[in-house]
């Protein structure tokens, strides 16, 4: 494996940014802090979803937000100018419920028509959340997107060129990345996870992701051989300079996961031994949230016998 450098969990400080050789799995790891991607790129990473930011001279834009983590002070502790664009990877609620932070500038919110097309559901999940008087949810309105695309769109914006892609139904049915050329950049979204089990996109009871499309996906965007020195993820630290190894991990992780599956298959197993029994490949033994197997384990199952993905 390539060696590379991860960024420090700055435990009190914010704005304490700091890289250093040498493995951080485990410490940390809940903790909301703010680490450089590049000039003018931090993303905030720990405690829920990673959520980024560029500052150019002409405003903020603003890569996924979760209601639940507002990132707005300590955005304004690296500028005072307006956020003018929010993106949002997908439509899960960990990155697609935040725009009521930035309400005060009235940035434009992009996001994919697949998304927008989802937000109904993620409205109901939202409102769900808010009835039960939960955290940040209870004073807070959902705010839905207002441009969608397909396909490609080029932002030119502050000096910089934000292409924002829409990667076509893998961890959701509307997955966004956005590349960012002058800086060396890419923002995943929950297409790529870091030292972490990927969820399985669920919203309001219906499960999203398929394998197979998910994995096309990363070896599309591998292909691409695009000149980007990091590949920021939705969850997990992001690992500065470590380029497209970090993709080629979520895809290989995929494939020996859904192998073992398979495996467990053709000895007989029901899902439900699998579910119990499986046991995670060494190389992905230390991955953070177990937790999240147990679902995911369903969606290799189904979709390796054809049974569907829902449930
Ligand atoms: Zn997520």
């Amino acid at each position: 494996m390539k060696p590379f450098v991860k960024p420090m969990a700055a435990l009190a400080a914010l704005l304490c940014v700091t890289v250093y050789s040498g493995s951080l799995s485990g410490q940390g790891q809940d903790v909301r802090h703010m680490v450089q991607i590049a000039p003018d790129v931090y993303t905030f990473t720990g405690g829920g979803s990673n959520s980024s930011f560029v500052v150019t001279p002409e405003g903020v834009l603003v890569f996924d937000a979760d209601i639940r983590n507002d990132d707005l002070p300590a955005i304004r502790k690296v500028t005072d100018k307006k956020i003018v664009y929010l993106l949002s990877s997908h439509a899960s609620g960990d990155h697609s419920t935040g725009a009521w932070h930035f309400r005060a500038d009235h940035p434009l919110f992009i996001a994919t028509r697949n998304q927008i097309n989802s937000f109904p559901v993620e409205q109901k999940e939202f409102n769900a959340s808010k009835a039960k008087g939960v955290g940040n949810y209870k004073d807070a309105e959902i705010l839905p997107p207002t441009m969608g695309f397909d396909d490609i769109l080029s932002i030119h914006f502050g000096g910089l060129t934000f292409v924002a892609r829409a990667e076509g139904y893998g961890h959701t049915n509307g997955d966004l990345t956005v590349y960012i050329p002058q800086r060396r950049v890419m923002f995943m979204g929950d297409l790529l996870n870091n030292e972490i089990h990927p969820g399985q996109a669920e919203a309001a009871g219906v499960f999203f992701a398929q394998v197979q499309s998910w994995i096309d996906i990363l070896n599309k965007v591998v292909g691409r051989n695009l000149p980007v020195e990091t590949y920021v993820p939705g969850h997990g630290p992001p690992h500065v300079g470590r380029g497209a190894a970090d993709l080629e991990e979520q895809r290989d992780y995929f494939i020996a996961m859904r192998a073992e599956v398979a495996k467990m298959i053709q000895a007989g197993k029901s899902l439900e031994q699998i579910q119990k029994e499986f046991t995670v490949p060494p190389r992905f033994a230390s991955y953070q949230s177990p937790g999240r197997l147990t679902p995911f384990l369903r969606l290799y199952y189904n979709q390796l016998i054809e049974a569907g993905t829902v449930n």
